[in-house]
């Protein structure tokens, strides 16, 4: 499968915005957007943000959201379709369906401290849903599903460290209950669209879905 392999804080700088792909690299300054705060490439530096399209606007915020997901295009596009299937707003729905893949719970949940390093825990079997093994990191979450991180792999250092950091941060959303010591947790409600913090509007994907 093909995958996106460039510097990750090379992101941060097109979307001008820290995209926290990889661990704590956003919270220092290792992030790229740091030293370079404009886009990458040749005309980064000089680049007219304010001369950009509507068209340039709407996939802009379309990339931001692929990229925070990890998704790929064709990916993508599949939540999308069935975000328009669901009742409600297309835009809240997609972003609910984002949340709600098993990779991302497991990273809200505190387990990893990125949504990549969650997708390996999920793809290398450290992860339980209800009890059984799932290693299928789009896999959707649904309302009172428990999430553990299997016995033998409670020990592993990096995501007991990535559990204490979350727990000092107090970073779990309202949606999700953890039990730090039992190393589990469960989806208590499908998150509401408030209950998402990115700084999104989404409603520019619909637009640009729907030319
Ligand atoms: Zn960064």
């Amino acid at each position: 499968m093909a995958r996106y392999t460039d510097p990750v804080c090379r992101l941060c700088r097109r979307e001008k915005i820290k995209l926290f792909l990889k661990g704590d690299r956003c919270y220092s300054d290792k992030c790229a957007i740091e030293k370079r705060p404009f886009a990458p490439g040749q005309h980064g530096p000089n680049a007219r943000r304010n001369k950009m399209s509507e068209y340039g606007i709407q996939l802009r915020e379309k990339q931001k959201v692929k990229r925070m997901y990890g998704l790929l295009e064709k990916q993508f596009r599949l939540v999308y379709a069935t975000a328009t299937r669901t009742k409600g707003k297309t835009g809240e729905n997609l972003l609910i369906l984002l949340e709600r893949r098993l990779d991302n719970v497991v990273f809200r949940m505190g387990f990893a401290r990125s949504l990549a390093e969650s997708r390996q825990l999920v793809k290398h079997s450290h992860i339980l849903l209800n009890g059984k093994k799932c290693n299928i990191p789009s896999v959707l979450v649904r309302r009172e599903d428990v999430i553990a991180i299997r016995d033998k792999s409670k020990e592993v250092s990096s995501i007991k460290e990535a559990s204490e950091s979350s727990e000092r941060k107090g970073l779990t959303p309202g949606w999700l209950n953890v039990d730090r010591n039992k190393m589990n947790g469960r989806m208590v409600d499908l998150p509401t669209r408030d209950q998402i913090m990115i700084p999104i509007q989404e409603q520019l994907i619909v637009e640009l879905y729907s030319r």
